[in-house]
C-alpha cells in the first residue's frame, strides 16, 4: 500500500505516520526528516538543505526529488511505504509519478490532512520533538508524562528551529503558494480523501486507518 501525508505544517502528518506506519508495517518517509539528519550530520545535501530550511524555504526540487527517488528504490519499499511531506509542488508530483511507473507501481492514497490556518501557529511553536527517535509532542495538546522527556524512549525533547513565529510565516505561504495546489491535481486523478485534522489525535487516527482499509468513504 502507496500512501501520501498531505497538510499544511502542523496538520499533524508526522504524529499521523507515526501509528499508520505501525499498524501497517511500512516505512516512513519524511523529507522533513532526511534533511534535519543531513543537516546534523553536515553531509553536502546537509548543508545545502539548511539554506532553504532555516530560512522556512521549500528546498529545490532537483535536490528533494533526488533524495526520494534513491528511497523509494530500496527493497524494503516493495511492500508498499508512507510519503509524509512530500511532494509538495507539482513538479515533485509529476516526478513521482515517473518514479511510480518506472518501478511498476503506483500510489494509492492521498490523505489530506485539513487544518484551519488559524490554529497552525499554536500547533508549531508547541511542538516537541524527541532527539532520541523522533517521536512528536506538543507542550498543551500532546504533552510527555514527564517535561521535556519521551515516553517511548526517555530520550530529550527539543524545539525545531524552524518553529519559530517568524518561520512559520514564511513556511505557512510556502504551503499556499506551491503545496495547496496540488489538492487539485489529486483531486483530478480521483485519489484523494479528505480527513479534518483538527478532531483528536486517536479519532483522526482511527479515521485515517478506516480510510486505508477502504471501508470508509
Ligand atoms: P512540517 O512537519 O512542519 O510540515 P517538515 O519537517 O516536513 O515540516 O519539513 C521541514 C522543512 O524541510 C521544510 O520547511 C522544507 O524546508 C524542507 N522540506 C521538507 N519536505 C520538502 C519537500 N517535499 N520539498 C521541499 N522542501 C521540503
Ligand atoms: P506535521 O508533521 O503535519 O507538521 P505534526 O504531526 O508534527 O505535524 O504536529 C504538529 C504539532 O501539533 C505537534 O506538536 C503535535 O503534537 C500536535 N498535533 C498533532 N495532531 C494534533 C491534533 N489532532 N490535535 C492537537 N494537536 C495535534
Ligand atoms: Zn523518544
Amino acid at each position: 500500500m502507496n500512501v501520501i501525508f498531505m497538510g499544511p505544517p502542523g496538520a499533524g502528518k508526522g504524529t499521523q505516520a507515526e501509528s499508520i506506519v505501525n499498524e501497517f508495517q511500512i516505512p516512513h518517509i519524511s523529507t522533513g526528516d532526511a534533511f534535519r539528519l543531513a543537516m546534523k550530520q553536515g553531509t553536502a545535501l546537509g548543508l545545502e538543505a539548511k539554506k532553504y530550511v532555516d530560512q522556512g524555504l521549500l528546498v529545490s526540487d532537483e535536490i528533494t526529488i533526488g533524495i526520494v527517488k534513491e528511497r523509494l528504490q530500496l527493497p524494503d519499499c516493495k511492500s508498499g511505504f508512507l510519503l509524509d511531506g512530500f511532494p509538495r509542488t507539482i513538479e515533485q508530483a509529476e516526478a513521482l509519478d515517473k518514479i511510480m511507473d518506472s518501478l511498476g507501481s503506483s500510489i494509492d492514497h492521498v490523505i489530506n490532512l485539513h487544518v484551519d490556518r488559524s490554529l497552525l501557529l499554536a500547533r508549531l511553536t508547541g511542538r516537541r520533538i524527541c532527539r532520541s527517535c523522533g517521536a512528536t509532542y506538543h507542550v498543551l495538546f500532546n504533552p510527555p508524562h514527564t517535561e521535556n522527556v519521551c515516553d517511548k524512549c526517555s530520550g530529550e525533547l527539543y524545539q525545531r528551529s524552524d518553529d519559530t513565529e517568524e518561520k512559520v510565516g514564511t513556511r505557512l505561504d510556502e504551503y499556499l503558494n506551491k503545496t495547496a495546489p496540488l489538492l487539485s491535481y489529486y483531486r483530478n486523478k480521483g485519489n484523494l480523501r479528505e480527513v479534518n485534522g483538527e478532531q483528536e489525535i486517536g479519532t483522526v487516527a482511527a479515521q485515517i486507518s478506516l480510510l486505508l482499509r477502504g471501508q470508509a468513504k
